[in-house]
């Protein structure tokens, strides 16, 4: 597919702190693909905190492909169809959900400030939380009640990708567990491709938190939201485990 690609005919659709889209324009064969460029720009604290993680579009292209190659052959659908360069990716154009999932195992982050607990706290069982996709907003958490009351989008959709999201912190934490590493949570976005709920977006350090299994050492995007340095070392070190995948 790569050498079929003709660069003239690629539209900006969108660009984002992580990644630009593109759509490719007149191609018949190709309106329902997207092209995914991952960038080196790296944010935190939405946007408050700006910088570069040298080589982060090639670590995440990397991470998204491999791991998204291993879903897919777990049976998650998804939206990857191949890696095509360094930092670019082929997928199939979806019609997003509004929302986002994130699945967590232990407290960290802003659910470890909200309740009040120390990081690292293993629950019981793994928390779910939904939250509507707005940067002006900070992404605030909904529930289930939203979804209709504000038309975002078929409750029975939004159920579907949950059930989905759990499959995948299942296969995952299993994955990195064999690669000693914990998953402590994540975050997953999904879409619609003739009427099938499918995972999109990335997978990647900047949507995980990562934590080695003895060290209990950052192995993620923390790094650079904490300045705790050796970003581009942890990066390369998850590129390594899902190269495996
Ligand atoms: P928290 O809510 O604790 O800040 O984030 C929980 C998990 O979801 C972390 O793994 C974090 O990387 C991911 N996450 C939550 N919101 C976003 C977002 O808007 N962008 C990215 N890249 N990751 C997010």
């Amino acid at each position: 597919m790569a050498e079929s690609i003709n660069r003239g005919n690629l539209k900006k659709i969108y660009e984002g702190k992580a990644k630009i889209l593109y759509e490719f324009s007149g191609e018949e064969d190709k309106k329902d693909l997207l092209l995914t460029y991952f960038k080196d720009d790296a944010t935190a604290f939405n946007g408050q905190k700006k910088g570069t993680i040298i080589k982060k579009g090639e670590y995440n292209n990397a991470i998204s492909a491999s791991l998204f190659k291993f879903l897919k052959n777990k049976g998650i659908n998804n939206h990857f169809i191949e890696k095509i360069s360094e930092r670019e990716m082929l997928t199939y154009h979806l019609k997003m959900l509004p929302i986002e999932f994130i699945v967590r195992n232990i407290a960290a982050g802003s659910l470890a400030k909200k309740m009040g607990v120390e990081e690292g706290v293993k629950f019981l069982s793994p928390v779910i939380e939904m939250c509507f996709k707005s940067d002006e907003l900070g992404d605030p958490m909904i529930n289930k009640s939203y979804l209709k009351a504000f038309d975002l989008c078929d409750p029975a959709d939004a159920s579907k990708a949950e059930k989905i999201a759990l499959e995948i912190n299942e296969i995952l934490s299993k994955f990195f567990d064999d690669n000693n590493i914990i998953v402590v949570d994540f975050k997953l976005e999904f879409g619609l491709y003739k009427n099938e709920v499918m995972l999109a977006d990335e997978i990647t350090p900047d949507t995980m938190r990562l934590w080695d299994k003895q060290t209990m050492e950052k192995v993620d995007k923390d790094r650079f939201r904490r300045d705790l340095g050796k970003v581009e070392e942890a990066y390369q070190r998850i590129v390594d485990i899902t190269s495996q995948c």
